[in-house]
């Protein structure tokens, strides 16, 4: 039986049979007490009383009985237990009517035998005589066993008789103990009504000792169901109880299993995505700071081709990067680096000097008479010669730590780590050289018959303590350019300076 439909079973049919036999029970109970008070009662309204209460007890019953269910047997006992309880009643009834007419005709007798002592004068034996006749009259009302009243009607005989035959047979004295042995002794006598009365009394006593033992029986059927209704519930209780154990097992195992199951795929989870995603995304924050563009993970699932997708993601990314940064640094028309370009470098390579207390030199270069240049030639012709110029320069430095870049216009700025003033002259008189060596045909130049140029140079050695800027080079080596253009031009002018002792 499952617990649920167990409980219904308690709820629908075990509850109330218990209920049920409790009640049967107490009626029952009841029934035997009425009966027992009925068979005892000793007059007609007590007794009408106690058939109420035993009629009223035995419809509770079969209102008990039937509002549940029908049982059979129980139906039957009850049946003929209502049958019984019916005849008891009826002899309870006779017992009473006829101890009541025992009553009135044995006050009856004494009264006439009282009257008889004062009427009819009799002699002394024969007052004795009926005084016994009393005696045993008063005896006859006592007597319960049914050989002593024979005995008692051999008594009255053995008196009355010896004294009627003496006395004449139309006396008064003879009709007088003809009387008392006629009330004593013939069918409606007193000993007769009192052996009736007690044939009935047996036949009462009977008839309740079997409703005694028909309700005892109804008792004991009962409590075999009540007891057979309680084994059926220990039994399932039993059962439940083994099958609720089961499933408890079951239900252990199977949560178990579950947990095991679920840690497995949370490990598995963990190992081949959770790990792989964190590897991916740290290659990826590498790629992004450090511009590397590899980025692996093992494996040939979607992480896997996330990672080549990365990959190919990133490289174009940095390509991209790189040719705007080429774009950003370079002068589109000569392809050298630009003054931003200069800017940037200027700054790293100045921090770099400082730091290491390096020589840094700045040279700035003006083309000379480009204005004529421009103006006879035309703007492209112009174009043309600062790309040969740039060009020019550029190859002419040495170091691959040195810059040439266009500062802008017909004007070029060159950073020289490293280089002090006798390094920085000599670079200077060489790109000088380099370009007049061009050979670049200028007819309308003041100064040469080829294009040339002038260069402002300076020259400091750095230090941690140094407060020399960019501004300071570059405003330096413009002084000295305007001293080298005013000193004829296709010249170089130089400034140095050393840090100052403390
Ligand atoms: P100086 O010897 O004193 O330097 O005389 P200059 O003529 O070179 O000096 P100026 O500053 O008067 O002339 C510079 C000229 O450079 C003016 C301009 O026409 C020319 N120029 C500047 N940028 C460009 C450029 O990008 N392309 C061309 N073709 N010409 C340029
Ligand atoms: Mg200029
Ligand atoms: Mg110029």
């Amino acid at each position: 039986m499952e617990v649920g439909s167990y409980f219904t079973h308690i709820t629908n049919k075990t509850i109330p049979d218990i209920s049920r036999s409790y009640q049967l029970n107490n009626q029952i109970e009841k029934l035997l007490t009425s009966t027992v008070t009925l068979s005892n009662v000793q007059n007609d309204s007590a007794r009408r009383l106690m058939n109420i209460e035993v009629q009223n007890t035995l419809s509770d019953l079969n209102h008990i009985i039937f509002t549940n269910q029908t049982d059979e047997f129980l139906t039957k006992q009850i049946y003929v237990l209502a049958q019984e309880l019916e005849e008891l009643d009826v002899l309870v009834a006779k017992r009473i009517s006829i101890e009541k007419l025992l009553a009135e005709k044995q006050s009856l007798f004494i009264e006439y035998v009282q009257s008889s002592f004062i009427f009819h004068e009799l002699n002394e034996d024969n007052q004795a005589m009926l005084f016994d006749a009393l005696l045993l009259a008063s005896e006859i009302k006592q007597e319960t066993r049914l050989h002593k009243l024979r005995r008692i009607e051999t008594q009255i005989t053995s008196k009355l008789d010896p004294v009627l035959e003496q006395l004449e047979e139309k006396s008064k004295h003879a009709e007088v103990f003809r009387t008392v042995k006629h009330r004593l002794l013939s069918e409606q006598g007193l000993l007769n009504l009192r052996i009736e009365s007690l044939r009935i009394i047996g036949r009462a006593k009977g008839r309740g000792s079997f409703v005694r033992n028909l309700l005892a029986d109804v008792a004991r059927d009962l409590e075999y169901q009540a007891t057979l209704s309680n084994d059926a519930i220990i039994q399932s209780s039993n059962s439940i109880a083994r099958g609720t154990e089961k499933q408890t097992y079951y239900a252990l195992a199977v949560g178990a299993i579950c947990t095991v199951l679920a840690l497995a795929i949370i490990y598995f989870i963990y190992r081949r995505i959770v790990v792989r995603l964190i590897q991916l995304k740290r290659q990826v924050d590498e790629a992004t700071i450090n511009q590397q563009t590899e980025i692996v993970v093992s494996g040939n699932d979607e992480i896997a081709w996330l990672a080549k997708a990365f990959s190919t993601y990133v490289k174009r990314v940095n390509e991209q990067e790189s040719a705007l940064l080429n774009m950003t640094l370079s002068d589109p028309l000569t392809g050298i680096p630009n003054r931003r370009a200069f800017e940037k470098y200027m700054d790293s390579t100045l921090a770099q000097a400082r730091r290491h207390g390096w020589y840094l030199s700045v040279m700035l270069i003006d083309v000379d008479s480009f204005k004529p240049y421009n103006d006879h030639y035309g703007h492209p012709e112009g174009d043309a010669c600062l790309r040969l110029v740039a060009n020019q320069l550029s190859q002419s430095l040495g170091r691959n730590s040195d810059l040439c870049a266009r500062y802008g216009g017909e004007e070029f700025v060159c950073i020289l780590p490293s280089t002090d003033a006798e390094g920085a002259k000599y670079k200077a008189e060489l790109l000088r050289q380099a370009v007049e060596d061009l050979a670049i045909e200028h007819d309308f130049s003041n100064v040469s018959a080829v294009v040339t140029v002038s260069i402002g140079v300076a020259t400091f050695k750095l230090d941690a303590k140094s407060d020399v800027e960019k501004s300071v080079f570059l405003a330096c080596a413009d002084k000295k350019l305007y001293e080298a253009k005013e000193g004829g031009r296709n010249r170089c002018a130089y400034y140095s300076k050393l840090p100052e002792k403390e």
